[in-house]
């Protein structure tokens, strides 16, 4: 089975779906860490952030992987574990300009069809539903305000220990950017899928969220 859920930035599409593939015993597929990586190998290694074939030459040295650790799933460029590095506002601020290029989502895309192949996954992004697994059983939308992603987010960087001097409306300002860029680029834009449920977690706490999307996997599994 796949699970897709889309979303704009921090609307808490990886805290559920690490709980419903959990729960559910099944994989969880975090592709924006995927981006982030490929945008942290390119900050390593001093290239521009639109070089599109350095990056990919260098993303194929490197190579992204992930291992669990502990419970705790980490991510890799090489030997080196970036796991805290690919959450830093530096990051966060340029992954957007990476991930647009069409070599680089060709490139992940791939790897994420092919661990999709191999097991049941949750898997979350913006173009889940829409791309890269467009047969998906479940496809969920998850929305929220902007102003409540942006507190969300400020506690995600506190609670992880990532220094951050940013203010809760400089948060929100670069969710919205991000948003943005993310929306607006010619391939794979961050779009609801024609048959993704929407669900609106603002004035939601995360058990309803698991419910709710729990129940949509529940419907679909009495179908099957
Ligand atoms: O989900 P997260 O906020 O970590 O994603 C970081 C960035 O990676 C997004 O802002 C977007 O630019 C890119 N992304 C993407 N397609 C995905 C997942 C993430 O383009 N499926």
């Amino acid at each position: 089975m796949q699970i897709a859920i889309d979303g704009p930035a921090s609307a808490g599409k990886s805290t559920v779906a690490k709980i419903i593939a959990q729960k559910l015993g099944f994989t969880y597929i975090d592709t924006g860490a995927m981006y982030r990586a490929c945008t942290v190998i390119a900050r390593r290694n001093k290239i521009d952030y639109g070089d599109e074939a350095q990056i990919l030459a260098a993303v194929d040295h490197d190579g992204i992987r992930f291992e669990n650790i502990d419970g705790e799933q980490k991510v890799f460029a090489g030997n080196e574990d970036i796991t805290r590095e690919i959450r830093t506002p530096e990051v966060s601020a340029n992954v957007s300009q990476v991930s647009a290029l069409s070599g680089v989502r060709e490139k992940m895309v791939s790897l994420q069809r092919q661990m999709a192949g191999q097991m049941n996954v949750v898997m979350d992004g913006r173009d889940i539903g829409t791309t890269v697994l467009p047969d998906a059983e479940v496809k969920i939308f998850l929305v929220a305000s902007a102003r409540s992603r942006a507190q969300r987010r400020l506690l995600d960087l506190q609670q992880q220990g990532i220094k951050s001097d940013q203010t809760v409306e400089q948060i929100e300002k670069s969710i919205a950017e991000r948003d943005y860029k993310d929306s607006h680029r010619a391939i794979s834009p961050l779009k609801k899928a024609k048959d993704a449920v929407e669900i609106d977690t603002t004035s939601m706490n995360i058990t309803q969220v698991v419910d709710a999307i729990l129940a949509e996997v529940a419907k679909k599994q009495k179908n099957i």
